[in-house]
C-alpha cells in the first residue's frame, strides 16, 4: 500500500529515506510528543518512533532497531508496504512536498557542473526550492530495495 502516511518522531534519516521512497512523511524532532501524537491521530497517520515510553500506545509503530536498513525492513514487512518504481524520488526529502520534473535547461545555473549534460533527470521542489537528480545513487537504492523485496 503506497498510500500509507506517516509521522516520524526523532528519526531524521528514516524520514528522509521514506520520503525518497515516495511516502508522505511528516517529521518532528523537537516538538513535544503530545502534540505529535495529537497530529498523528488527527490526520490518521502512523507514528514511527523509537521513543521507549511511547511504545505501549496503540497508534505507535515502535521500531526495534537502531540501524536504518533494519528499521526500513521492519516497517515494510510488518505494514506490508510496496514501493512503486515510479514513486521513487517523487517527494522532496527536505520538506515532503511533491516534486516537479524540470528540464535541465531550466536549472542549469543551479546545479553543479559535474551533473550537467549527463542525461540525468532533474526535479524541483516548489516549496523549498531544492533540486534533485538521479545521479549515481539511483541504482544503489534500487539494488537495496530489490534485496529487501519491496520494489514492485
Ligand atoms: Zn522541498
Amino acid at each position: 500500500m503506497k498510500d500509507r502516511r506517516f509521522v516520524v518522531y526523532k528519526l531524521q534519516k528514516l524520514a528522509i529515506l521514506l520520503r525518497i521512497l515516495g511516502f508522505d512523511v511528516l517529521y518532528f524532532q523537537n516538538e513535544d510528543y503530545i502534540s505529535v501524537i495529537n497530529l498523528t491521530k488527527r490526520e490518521y497517520r502512523i507514528l514511527l518512533s523509537r521513543v521507549k515510553f511511547l511504545r505501549k500506545l496503540p497508534w505507535i509503530f515502535y521500531l526495534d532497531k537502531d540501524d536504518l536498513n533494519e528499521q526500513l525492513e521492519q516497517i515494510i514487512k510488518e505494514l506490508k508496504l510496496k514501493v512503486n518504481k515510479e514513486s521513487l524520488f517523487s517527494r522532496c526529502s527536505n520538506c515532503n512536498n511533491l516534486l516537479q520534473k524540470v528540464q535541465e535547461e531550466e536549472v542549469k545555473r543551479e546545479i553543479p557542473l559535474s551533473v550537467s549534460g549527463r542525461g540525468y533527470w532533474f526535479k524541483r521542489c516548489l516549496n523549498c526550492g531544492k533540486i534533485f537528480w538521479n545521479g549515481n545513487h539511483m541504482p544503489t537504492l534500487e539494488e537495496k530495495l530489490k534485496k529487501l523485496a519491496i520494489l514492485s
